[in-house]
């Protein structure tokens, strides 16, 4: 075909041309009044300026070829249908400009409405409202508030100071008891105001405020906040947002008008039934900006029985269409009903679960369908305990729900008060403005932590996620006094040792404290919960969508339990092996004492007998996991960290051997114990002796471990039982090391095996990145490879995570460095991509290769997606992430044709 040029690019499509699958070029608002403009509701006409219509302006600065001429000629069939024109004086047609990208971008980017007001349609506008005069007024105060605000970034205080003095003048709280003359008064100053910002007029001609409001919708995408809040959503900065140009219908005509939103269904618990408010006499903006109280959707039916009837079949066509909770923005003009708004509608963790098991049971979804629309984080959420809320408990603020949990306890104001009480057995919230390094070891301490500053970002939301503690940031109602020790809330002051309750999954902030219940969720999966006998509808929900993933997943999911007792509670969580079993917790406690000589021994007898101790204490703690977890497999970790790790600190050692030498006691051993700890400090101890090289560099150490292990499973494979025992060698990084390990390993194994028939596997932690870049090498002495992807991402990155996180994490994501701790969810392009090459050159080496991660990311939903596109057989968690892993890999497993998860 020959090219023709003269064929315009399409940069405005009308509501009628497009549809719900175009949000890439249409953003989400645009395509969605499309789609409702086509099933035959009713929408206020209008068309889209196209996200390639922004990109391209963004791009070179200017307004595309051909673009005015387009938005001239919709424009013009708008006109038509209205039968009105743009700003007319006589009867004027009046648009909103609203922004709408492809992923929603809450409070990012902005809307005008009532564009085409200027002193002259105002007038037009009141005739055609039938002489009402306030109605006309109020609508142009708010298009040059909003046009101030939003295109010429005046600062919006300065409109609501405005209001605030003329409702004062009035002696009202109430907007709606400003009459006509009031808002011709606040016109006026709001155009003072405008002209003291801009240095020009608020500009009269109604297509320059058209073309003014498009553009600044297009330069809202590079808005520092907007660039920021993409990175941290890993939102590409490089869609570009749509324009959506709608006619105006008016809410504030009177009291046969309104506002309001609606829900198909509850969002909060995923109960069927109507759920919204509604806003008699006002314009969208004021629902969401709550200067008024509304009412519940419900009392509609009393206010305007058709118009509710008539919503609420919408609502039902709504959710027949899409197959899922919408949610609704719409107005009602002097007694008809206008759709202005609708998109899948955001929800609670609990309501994502029971929405999707309803939608299975009515036939609109299938259950592949219902695993793809819930997931592990918020399946998580759902496993922490709650406030028990039946009773008296109202909350006092709201903030950031920055990590979830609920936790109760008196209230202090500084890091060292904290551990003070947290030391006398105290539970305690931390409470500040925000956060600082200097806080880490109070926010350790605190069952809880809740800031008045600071969003999910900030410090305290940070580090606090990371430790797995509760957190509310950003609870601005807070008047916080550190110095004097208290804070006010709600007229009511807090001193240090009142007790308060949090909730991180809400942000609610409650005082006294608030009883907490178990999971529901928990309890199913213990086992104490039978989900066909009870009438939950969660737990039946739950456990249907696990099922199912269950069904589907590829992974198989291990744990990480270091005890019988962990390893059984994994099992009941639906563990299918241990995937790192450390043994350094057993040589911890009683055990010091053979450790202290086994690092004293100064002759190979000593040693030898230090070891002899500790072998049968060793035996009967893998007895006792091999018997948990009969039959499944068992990865157990050779010793990881330095052995002076299991010996005093040495101040605290150097002033014992000080005080005792002063009173004249015998201190050689203790002597010899501080010339120990001071031989075997380290600058660097977690790149120091640790590790495999610890069992290169103390004789028999290993060799204990590896025969501990082997005997226990003889022992439990005779008396009945059957152990599968797989030996992991870590901080492996050149197979010579590793080839040194085994030789003596297989030695010790055949002797002790013999003929009981149990098989012992040896294999390697890939944790170092040189063993991740030899990979093809060590895979030729390694049974099985286990991704250590903690210190595998603290080497990767050169971050020492213990100092990091407290102390520059918190900036790199507010600047969106990255958007989520690489240690919380792995970093895919680097430190993942050492995964991908360990994966693959271990199996070309050793095909069939055994391979699994036991890092902390083997129980993120994000990680596990990336482990399951790697090919990894299994991941290991946590035993309380057990559940989310299977979830997600069962999600993973699935090919999803649904919308975008975002
Ligand atoms: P957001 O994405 O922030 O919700 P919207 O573009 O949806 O912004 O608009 C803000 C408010 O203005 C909403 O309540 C919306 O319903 C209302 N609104 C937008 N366009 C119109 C219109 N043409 N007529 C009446 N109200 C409108
Ligand atoms: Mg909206
Ligand atoms: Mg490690």
């Amino acid at each position: 075909m020959a090219a023709q040029e003269t064929v315009e690019h399409k940069y405005v499509y009308d509501f009628a041309e497009g549809n719900k699958d175009l949000k890439d070029l249409l953003g989400g608002k645009g395509a969605n009044l499309a789609e409702m403009t086509n099933l035959g509701l009713p929408v206020p006409p209008g068309f889209t300026i196209t996200t390639e219509a922004c990109k391209a302006y963004l791009t070179t600065g200017r307004e595309p070829d051909g673009l005015a001429a387009q938005i001239e000629a919709h424009l013009e069939s708008l006109e038509r249908e209205m039968g009105r024109k743009l700003g007319d004086p006589q009867d004027p047609l009046l648009v909103s400009v609203r922004s709408g990208a492809k992923f929603s971008m809450p409070g990012m980017m902005e809307t005008v409405l009532n564009v085409g007001l200027n002193d002259r349609s105002v007038v037009g506008l009141s005739a055609q409202a039938g002489g009402n005069d306030r109605f006309a007024w109020d609508s142009y105060r708010r298009l040059i508030q909003m046009f101030g605000k939003t295109v010429c970034e005046v600062p919006g205080e300065e409109f609501e100071h405005a209001l605030d003095d003329a409702k004062r003048a009035k002696g009202t709280q109430n907007d709606l008891d400003l009459d006509a003359d009031d808002l011709r008064g606040l016109v006026d100053a709001y155009k003072k105001i405008f002209a003291k910002h801009t240095g020009r007029e608020f500009p009269q001609e109604p297509r320059e405020q058209l073309d003014l409001a498009i553009r600044a919708v297009f330069e809202s995408w590079n808005a520092e906040r907007a660039v920021v809040y993409r990175r941290q959503e890993r939102i590409p900065a490089d869609l570009g947002t749509a324009v959506n140009v709608v006619a105006m219908v008016f809410g504030n005509l009177g009291a046969d008008s309104g506002t309001g939103v609606a829900f198909t269904r509850d969002p909060g618990s995923g109960a069927q039934g109507i759920y919204g408010d509604y806003l008699a006499n006002a314009q969208g903006e004021d629902v969401v900006a709550g200067i008024r109280n509304t009412v519940p959707l419900q009392e509609l039916e009393q206010i305007d029985k058709k118009s509710y009837d008539e919503l609420l079949d919408y609502m039902a066509r709504l959710e027949e269409h899409y197959k899922d909770l919408c949610d609704i923005e719409f107005t009602i003009e002097r007694g008809k009903l206008w759709m202005l708004q609708t998109r899948v509608g955001k929800r609670t963790a609990a309501a994502a679960f029971v929405i999707a098991g309803q939608l299975v049971d009515e036939g609109l979804i299938d259950l592949d369908e219902a695993l793809h629309r819930v997931n592990g984080a918020q399946l998580a959420q759902l496993m922490f305990p709650r406030f028990r809320l039946d009773h008296e408990f109202q909350p006092v603020a709201k903030g950031i729900g920055a990590s979830p949990g609920a936790a109760s306890g008196k209230v202090v104001f500084t890091s060292a008060r904290a551990v003070e009480l947290a030391a006398a057995g105290e539970s305690v919230i931390l409470v500040r403005r925000e956060t600082n390094p200097d806080d880490l070891n109070g926010m350790i301490a605190a069952k809880g932590i809740l800031t008045s500053r600071g969003g999910k970002t900030s410090h305290a939301a940070v580090v606090a996620r990371g430790m797995g503690k509760t957190c509310v940031s950003g609870a601005d109602e807070l008047d916080v006094n550190v110095p004097a020790k208290k804070f006010i809330v709600a007229g009511q002051t807090v001193n240090e040792g009142d007790v308060v309750s949090i909730d991180g999954t809400t942000g609610k902030v409650y005082l006294g404290e608030v009883p907490v219940m178990p999971s529901e969720v928990v309890q199913y999966f213990e086992g104490s919960l039978d989900p066909e006998h009870i009438d939950n509808p969660l737990v039946r929900a739950v456990h249907r969508i696990m099922t199912h993933a269950d069904a589907k997943r590829r992974l198989l999911v291990r744990t990480n339990a270091d005890t019988g007792a962990d390893a059984a509670r994994a099992r009941r969580f639906g563990a299918e092996g241990i995937g790192l079993c450390r043994t350094e917790h057993m040589f911890l406690g009683d055990r010091r004492e053979l450790v202290e000589r086994l690092i004293l021994a100064s002759t190979d007898e000593e040693r030898e007998a230090a070891l002899a101790a500790l072998l049968p204490l060793q035996r009967e703690d893998f007895i006792d996991i091999f018997r948990e977890m009969d039959g499944l497999p068992v990865t157990v970790r050779l010793i990881d960290p330095p052995l002076h790790e299991f010996l005093p600190p040495l101040e605290q050692l150097a002033v014992n051997v000080a005080v005792a030498q002063e009173r004249g006691e015998d201190v050689a051993k203790e002597e010899a114990l501080l010339a120990a700890v001071r031989r075997m400090h380290e600058e660097n101890p977690m790149l120091g002796l640790r590790g495999v090289r610890l069992g290169l560099v103390i004789p028999g150490l290993f060799a204990m471990q590896v025969r501990a292990i082997a005997e226990a499973a003889v022992e439990v494979t005779r008396s009945g039982g059957s152990a599968c025992p797989e030996i992991m060698v870590p901080l492996v990084g050149a197979v010579q090391e590793l080839e040194t390990v085994r030789a003596e390993a297989e030695k010790i194994i055949a002797e002790v095996v013999g003929d009981s028939g149990v098989e012992v596997l040896i294999g390697t932690m890939i944790e170092v990145p040189r063993a991740a870049l030899t990979a093809g090498q060590i895979a030729e002495a390694a049974q099985f490879f286990s991704f250590g992807t903690n210190d595998l991402t603290q080497m990767g990155w050169g971050f020492s995570r213990d100092d990091v996180e407290g102390a520059f994490f918190w900036r790199y994501l507010e600047l969106g460095i990255f958007g989520i701790s690489p240690f919380e969810s792995i970093d895919r392009e680097g430190v993942g991509r050492l995964v991908r090459i360990a994966a693959e050159e271990g199996r070309a080496a050793r095909p069939g290769l055994k391979l699994g991660v036991c890092g902390e990311h083997g129980g993120d939903p994000d990680s596990v997606h990336f482990f399951h596109e790697v090919g990894l057989d299994y991941v290991s968690c946590s035993p309380f992430r057990v559940p989310v892993a299977r979830l997600e890999a069962g999600r993973a497993a699935i090919t999803t044709t649904g919308s975008d998860s975002r």
